[in-house]
């Protein structure tokens, strides 16, 4: 009986730690149920990317006919930061489902590591990019095993030295249990800006090569902002990244800003060198401004 009983639990054990990688991204970005599944091919490589050097090489993708992203390049050096911003609707979004083959290009290549994508298993392909979400799906446990999530088997000095880069120790200090503080049912008990650093902080716990930020839309109070960005400038060293922003103030660091316009790439360079540009990209950034201005002096 006891002979039995153990290999089956075991092999319980097992099952519920794969199931556990394998729903974490889609958990996580919410948009697997809407999405037809690719497949691996038979000859694909299960060797996860290490480097983490990003390519898109002429990049077309259509939804239904609809063209989305038109001859998209660029390139992600390893350890560097790429910003991609542009009007809702751009193709951002899509950008970071293409990296993580939800759906495959109509032309061109995207390549990690000098690897097409579309040769690699997608267990392979996902170990190696971690993603803060647009909407942090938190679950109702404490904040260490939300955290734990982004890698099931870390120890407790891991998931502490994770909370530190997303600077959330303070926070945790503050609360009744610490880190073993249960967070309300989706997470309500936290605010938007301690979401994300939780999700920073599974993010890095993770330990991929790759870092996707997807940028919350959501207003935050300029505190807020700040804890996010000196979060992310952290837990982005040592990691390639690339980050979707809605808040220029973001990306002002980035090594390279990609402007998006109906899904073609209309400005990149530094944040210095397009403002000079004078064009979208320098447009969208006095906008932000005179909103901010104006926001400042409706609070005054
Ligand atoms: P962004 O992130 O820049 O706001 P997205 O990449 O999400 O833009 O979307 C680009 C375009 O693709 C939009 O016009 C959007 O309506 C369309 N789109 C996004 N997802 C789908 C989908 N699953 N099916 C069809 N069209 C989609
Ligand atoms: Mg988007």
């Amino acid at each position: 009986m006891m002979q039995l009983f153990i290999p089956l639990n075991f092999l319980g054990f097992v099952y519920r730690e794969i199931r556990g990688a394998l729903a974490n991204i889609e958990r996580m970005f919410d948009i697997m149920a809407n999405v037809p599944q690719v497949e691996d091919r038979d000859d694909a490589s299960s060797l996860s990317p290490t480097v983490g050097v990003i390519k898109f090489d002429d990049v077309s993708f259509q939804y239904d006919k609809r063209p989305i992203l038109n001859k998209v390049s660029f390139e992600v050096p390893a350890g560097k930061k790429i910003a991609v911003v542009g009007d809702s609707g751009a193709g951002k979004s899509t950008i970071i489902k293409l990296l993580f083959r939800f759906y495959d290009v109509n032309s061109g290549a995207i390549t990690i590591d000098g690897i097409d994508v579309r040769q690699l298993t997608q267990l392979a392909l996902r170990k190696a990019i971690a993603v803060v979400p647009q909407d942090t799906v938190l679950f109702n446990d404490s904040i260490y095993e939300n955290i734990r999530y982004g890698r099931p088997d870390a120890t407790e000095d891991e998931i502490k030295q994770a909370t530190q880069l997303a600077h959330l120790s303070d926070f945790i200090d503050s609360l009744p249990d610490k880190g073993d503080t249960k967070v309300g049912e989706r997470g309500l008990k936290l605010s938007g800006g301690e979401k994300q650093r939780v999700a920073i902080a599974r993010a890095v716990l993770k330990g991929a090569p790759i870092l996707v930020f997807d940028e919350a839309t959501s207003s935050l109070d300029s505190h807020s902002e700040q804890a996010i960005l000196s979060a992310l400038r952290d837990a982005a060293k040592g990691h390639t990244s690339l980050v979707v922003a809605h808040r220029l103030s973001t990306i002002i660091d980035a090594d390279e800003i990609v402007v998006l316009s109906r899904g073609s790439i209309v400005e990149h360079g530094t944040h210095a060198s397009l403002l000079a540009q004078q064009g979208l990209y320098a447009r969208l950034w006095h906008i932000q401004h005179e909103q901010s201005d104006s926001a400042k002096a409706n609070i005054d």
